[in-house]
């Protein structure tokens, strides 16, 4: 039920009903809920960001270990490259020696035959080889066996000058090989070693961009879950907000099935409760419901924690708004945002502003007393439902209502 403000004089806040939620409580509840979403929102950033960084470290660790079986690769390739060479070279090795064995062994069987057709002669028993020649029957016959020798003779030369370039050649090839025989078993150490630090550095390598990879799976796994708790408090503010919705609309509903009960519709123009002693002030609704304080907190319109310069006092549209104190009408019109606006002044700074009205009921300029109705409740310029927001201001700086009225 309905607790009607002039019952509460003396309370700070006025009244709302019994047994339907606090918009305010809740208002309150999402200021929290929204710092913890801004808060799990940050860290997931930052895990973002770490994990960003990290994945960068793993790809240049991974981008480093090609580099490393590159190296492997190509000293591997020299290598078999040096060891096809040596071996094309002792192939041909090979061959020379083997035609060097054929033509010296060919050497060897002309120079016996040729030792063995002389001696045949000479032991035959004629003198010489000469006797060969002097034994010719005749001069034709001379010439025939001189040709016969001589030719004998000249491929033993022939045979003897190529064996001879023949071993040359085999020595050079040889010492050739030897030289390559060393280089490949140069390079044969040198790769081993290469090898050896090149694993060497390969294990150590796995191990950073193992670890890189170990931590970008951690920070993924950490960015998830804290994801799912950004997106279970983005549920939880959206839970909040109709929530506020409900009661925000219950209040009013109530408030509205008061004021046709107590028939007047909220009070003549003087009936809006207890006057701050100090500045004379008293609240502008003879009831209402507070759906946003003062201050930095949750705004359910813009969706985030924003500086509220006045306190939101929801009542039912066409409630009669009374001048908080005695004053003169600064102004009147329409103010982006605010809506259908009314400024008092009332002397020494202090000012008082009643916006989102459905009617005005002043002029710039008028003198007003105070509690006289200065217009009605409404839902103009930036409102999700109708309410008056009001605000005290001193020398112009927005001040918190609740410590200047009532
Ligand atoms: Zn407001």
């Amino acid at each position: 039920m309905l607790v009607a403000w002039l019952a509460l004089s003396g309370l700070p806040l006025p009244a709302r009903a019994a047994g339907i939620p606090d918009p305010a409580a809740i208002q309150r509840q999402m200021n929290a809920v929204q710092g913890q979403l801004r808060a799990s929102q940050a860290k997931a950033t930052q895990t973002r960001n770490q994990l960003a960084a990290t994945r960068s470290q793993a790809a240049s660790a991974q981008a480093k270990l090609n580099q490393l079986a590159a190296q492997l690769r190509s000293a591997q390739a020299e290598l078999a490259q040096r060891r096809q060479q040596l071996a094309r070279a002792q192939a041909r090795l090979r061959q020379l020696r083997q035609a060097l064995a054929a033509n010296q062994a060919r050497l060897v069987r002309q120079e016996q035959a040729l030792g063995a057709g002389l001696r045949m002669t000479y032991e035959n028993g004629v003198v010489s080889w000469l006797d060969v020649l002097l034994g010719a029957r005749d001069f034709y016959d001379f010439v025939t066996r001189l040709h016969e020798l001589m030719q004998i003779v000249q491929a033993n030369v022939r045979l003897l000058r190529q064996v001879q370039a023949e071993r040359r050649l085999v020595a050079a090839e040889t010492e050739a090989q030897q030289r390559q025989v060393a280089q490949v078993a140069s390079l044969t150490q040198q790769v081993a070693a290469a090898e050896q630090v090149l694993a060497t550095r390969t294990a150590q390598q796995r191990v950073v961009y193992a670890s890189y990879q170990q931590a970008a799976a951690r920070l993924q796994a950490a960015y998830d879950e804290q994801e799912k708790e950004s997106q279970a408090i983005q549920a939880q503010l959206a839970r909040l907000e109709r929530q506020y919705e409900a009661a925000r609309a219950a209040q009013l509903a109530a408030l509205r099935a008061a004021q046709s009960s107590h028939g007047a519709g909220g009070g003549g123009s003087s009936g809006s409760g207890a006057v701050n002693p100090r500045t004379g002030l008293a609240w502008p609704l003879a009831s209402f419901v507070v759906t946003r304080p003062f201050g930095q907190n949750y705004d359910p319109i813009l969706r985030q924690v924003q500086m509220h310069t006045g306190i939101d006092l929801a009542a039912p549209e066409g409630t009669p708004v009374h001048a908080a104190g005695a004053g003169v009408v600064f102004f009147t019109g329409w103010m982006n945002g605010y809506g259908n606006t009314v400024i008092l002044v009332h002397g020494n700074g202090l000012s008082t502003l009643y916006a989102h009205l459905s009617a005005i009921l002043v002029h710039q300029g008028d003198a007003v007393e105070a509690g006289q109705v200065i217009g009605r409740v409404g839902e103009t310029g930036w409102a999700t439902g109708p309410h008056l927001h009001f605000e005290v201001r001193v020398d112009g700086v927005p001040q918190d209502p609740t410590k200047y009225v009532g």
